[in-house]
């Protein structure tokens, strides 16, 4: 067989996203989407969208950027719109790291930390969290180059940190960049944006993706200095200038005016959240203290594996990942009312051995 593939590309790992299978129509409560359809006011900007397809989206995404600075109190030159933020975290990656800059991160978090760290040659150091999937901060404190990334709330354990501990790192670690990757954020922990005027190592990473219900539209965000803007800025332009297509800057405008659409979904699925958990404690589930839309939870009676399979033909997906710290725990992400209502009946009737 030719070999066509450069070598430093022949072994890297890909991201595994949830799946997202065909053969009958699923519950998909596997990949943190959000269960409410977009605002009108997002239709129907995203419908005018499609009379100007034929030309190019603005690179510099002006009026995205002026409607998010303005609803952050920020300033245009503080914020720059991705491809959903993946891209903020892939170009943060290839900005602020690479073998002697090492990345440092959790060891249960994002999978899409090692991807990067796979893909661009970037020493990858692991800070293990401790026993109750909290994270230990002084770990990140004191650290001389390189990039600290903290998934906040974290995912897939959804435990958030606060504001302070944020400050924190980005005070006692002033040569790394701290990238703070909010992407669930909207669902109960405290932002980081109000620290980004006052340290220049501090990026935050948000998405449209979870709160926004705009996870097929593709759509983030960087906010920062405006020099750490300008450097991601530029790596931008060299890979892809046109990265955030014109409906999704339509849709992103729409969303920021509707915001308060957004922010009733985003206490409504924190509200199903809870007392889901409750209900999976009723049934002997052990959970984290999730701020995120999405629960991480454990059964002692029975495998995550069985949970999983059981669920999944029973009509209902989850996320499981097989990790030696991950392997006993389903993630679930939050939709309805009533889907979490047939989640629960569902589980509670596996538990009682009621499907095999
Ligand atoms: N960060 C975390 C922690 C995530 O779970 C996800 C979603 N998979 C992302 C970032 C990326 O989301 P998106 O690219 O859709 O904005």
């Amino acid at each position: 067989m030719k070999e066509f593939l450069i070598s430093k590309y022949k072994d890297v790992e890909p991201y595994v996203p949830g799946e997202q299978p065909r053969d009958k129509k699923y519950l998909k409560l596997n990949t943190n989407e959000s269960p409410y359809s977009p605002s009108e006011a997002v239709l129907k900007a995203v419908a005018d969208s499609a009379s100007s397809l034929q030309l190019y989206p603005d690179p510099a995404c002006r009026d995205l950027k002026a409607a998010l600075a303005g609803s952050l109190g920020l300033q245009p030159e503080n914020i720059l719109p991705t491809n959903g933020s993946d891209e903020v975290l892939s170009l943060s990656f290839m900005a602020y790291a690479h073998d002697e800059k090492p990345a440092y991160y959790a060891d249960v978090t994002y999978g899409f930390y090692d991807v990067l760290s796979g893909l661009f040659g970037v020493k990858a150091k692991h800070f293990a969290l401790r026993d109750d999937f909290t994270i230990d901060i002084s770990e990140y404190c004191g650290l001389d180059s390189g990039l600290i990334v903290i998934a906040n709330p974290n995912a897939p354990t959804g435990i958030a940190i606060g504001v302070n501990e944020i400050e924190k790192i980005c005070k006692e670690s002033p040569d790394c960049v701290v990238l703070i990757d909010e992407a669930y954020v909207e669902f109960g922990a405290e932002s980081a944006v109000g620290l980004v005027t006052k340290y220049p190592n501090l990026i935050v990473s948000r998405t449209y993706s979870k709160s926004m219900s705009l996870a097929g539209a593709r759509l983030g965000y960087a906010i920062a200095n405006e020099e750490r803007i300008r450097e991601l800025e530029t790596l931008k332009y060299t890979l892809n200038p046109y990265s955030v297509n014109r409906t999704a800057l339509a849709a992103g405008v729409a969303a920021v005016e509707d915001i308060e659409y957004y922010k009733n979904n985003c206490r409504l699925v924190a509200e199903t959240r809870d007392r889901t958990a409750e209900r999976l404690k009723e049934l002997g589930f052990e959970l984290t203290d999730s701020k995120t839309n999405f629960v991480f939870c454990r059964h002692p009676g029975v495998q995550a594996s069985e949970l999983t399979d059981k669920l999944r033909q029973a009509g209902i997906l989850v996320r499981h990942f097989t990790g030696e710290r991950t392997n006993d725990w389903l993630r679930i992400s939050i939709g309805t009312p009533e889907d979490m209502l047939a989640l629960t009946n569902t589980l509670e009737e596996i538990l009682n051995g009621g499907r095999v």
